[in-house]
């Protein structure tokens, strides 16, 4: 497992903003859509490409376009649907699968409770987006669900990391993970608290994009 966390002083400037406690649900989600943008630019560094040929005005110009099958985009619900937007404003070709995931907050084990997608992911790129990478059990089942279904790359989009899912995720995903599955991340922080929120985080990204509900 490959981790990566952009260094870009826009996506410190977004992340810091997106922390504030002040900071409203309205701009969270802006906030979070830009920052994923940014993100997704180095996360489909590696994407796969075929080489095409273009009439320019001019002559004849050697160029490429994204492979097929396209790429499949899956956030995690719920707080990963804050990412979609900006995500696929990069990818609008992508294709779109959903994963529903819960976290037992005592226990902290995820359970999945919905699922769409492809029966087939050979020969994909699948790009995962959840905000934050915490235990890492939801990213792990996730990302055991298209390892299963055959998926040529599992690259995840987290805004914020601790070091403790960037462990776990590591320890599940090793050289012989069947393909190579990579984390981008705005930042690392700290480590995880005794409910399991990172720290200092941003708090629960699904209220913070969505309301407590
Ligand atoms: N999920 C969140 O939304 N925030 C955390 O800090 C951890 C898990």
């Amino acid at each position: 497992m490959r981790t990566l966390v952009v260094d870009h002083p826009l996506v410190a400037h977004k992340l810091t903003a997106l922390r504030d406690e002040r900071t409203d649900s309205p701009t969270f989600r802006r906030l979070a859509d830009e920052l994923v943008t940014l993100l997704a630019y180095e996360a489909t560094r590696s994407i796969r490409t075929e080489p095409i040929e273009v009439r320019t005005p001019v002559a004849t110009a050697r160029g490429v376009r994204l492979a097929r099958p396209v790429p499949l985009v899956v956030p995690v619900l719920r707080a990963g649907l804050g990412m979609l937007d900006g995500m696929t404003r990069l990818l609008p070709t992508a294709e779109v699968g959903f994963v529903g995931m819960v976290r037992d907050e005592g226990s902290l084990v995820a359970t999945t409770y919905a699922t769409r997608l492809p029966a087939d992911l050979s020969q994909r790129d699948v790009l995962v987006l959840d905000p934050m990478l915490a235990t890492g059990g939801t990213l792990v089942a996730t990302v055991e669900l298209l390892l299963a279904r055959g998926a040529s790359s599992v690259t995840a989009i987290c805004l914020l990391a601790a070091p403790e899912g960037l462990a776990r995720v590591g320890e599940a995903f090793g050289d012989d993970a069947g393909c190579p599955v990579t984390v981008v991340t705005a930042g690392v922080d700290e480590r995880l608290d005794e409910r399991g929120y990172i720290t200092p985080g941003l708090g629960d990204a699904g209220d913070r994009l969505y309301g407590v509900v």
